[in-house]
């Protein structure tokens, strides 16, 4: 998988890939990425990328033609680009949209800074548009980041163990189920004594239990969605 972060600001992100999973996906070629920033493409002669907005408004908003120009450079050097906008007002990012796109050739992340961007290059170039929560950031970084790395754990070879994705929160309405590891005995609390007999059939159901009660608490729409399909099965 290639990953451009088309982006002002690269510094924000390059860091995430310097360590742990991600990096090791980067050395052993799983992903690839790269930075193109849209100053390198502004027509102004001082590189100018934003401008006021038409009918007011607080603040300035990324010009059309660096952005434009940036993403009509990558399309045409590029085959099979799948460009993402990240903008709060984007279809919210779930689990599922981190599978399929995990099977996408290249993914083209497009941040915005200021106050946005100008809506006709929004229009013109992108597949999808993506939000990654009801709240405002002050970039298109931390989302894009957010959406790649998500995405990537999706992409085979990239976790260690790939059993590390089934039962995850999020494959199924339910959450997964607590989990616990030595010590037994911690600040005076165990562990439910089930876990500790392997008896593997009974380990499931109390997992399967525990995963209920816990969704339930956190995530009560995510239950009832859960509980309304069951009772169709
Ligand atoms: N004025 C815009 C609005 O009200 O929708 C907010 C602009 S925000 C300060 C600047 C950039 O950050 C956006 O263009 C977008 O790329 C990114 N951004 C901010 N919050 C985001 C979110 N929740 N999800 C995805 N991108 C976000």
């Amino acid at each position: 998988m290639r990953y451009t972060f088309v982006t002002l600001f690269s510094n924000i992100i390059k860091g995430y890939f310097e360590d742990s999973i991600l990096f090791r996906a980067i050395k052993h070629g799983l992903i690839d990425i790269k930075y193109v920033n849209p100053r390198d493409y502004s027509c102004n002669k001082h590189k100018k990328v934003d401008d006021t907005s038409f009918g007011g408004g607080a603040g300035m908003l990324m010009s059309p033609q660096p952005l434009h120009d940036t993403l009509e450079s990558i399309k045409h050097n590029n085959d099979n680009t799948y460009i993402i906008f990240l903008l709060p007002a984007g279809k919210q990012f779930v689990q599922n949209d981190a599978k399929r796109l995990a099977r996408k050739e290249h993914i083209v992340f497009v941040s915005g800074r200021y106050e946005g961007m100008d809506e006709r290059v929004i229009e013109e170039f992108a597949d999808e548009v993506f939000s990654i929560g009801d709240y405002v950031l002050t970039g298109g970084e931390l989302p894009s980041l957010v959406m790649c790395d998500a995405i990537s754990r999706n992409i085979d070879g990239v976790l260690g163990n790939a059993e590390s994705l089934i039962d995850e929160s999020f494959e199924e309405h339910l959450l997964e189920s607590p989990s616990f590891t030595k010590p037994q005995k911690y600040k005076e609390k165990g562990v439910p004594s089930e876990f500790l007999k392997g008896n593997h059939s009974k380990i499931r159901s109390l997992k399967f239990a525990l995963a209920k009660c816990k969704t339930s608490f956190f995530r009560p729409t995510r239950y009832l969605a859960y509980k309304a399909e069951d009772r169709f099965v």
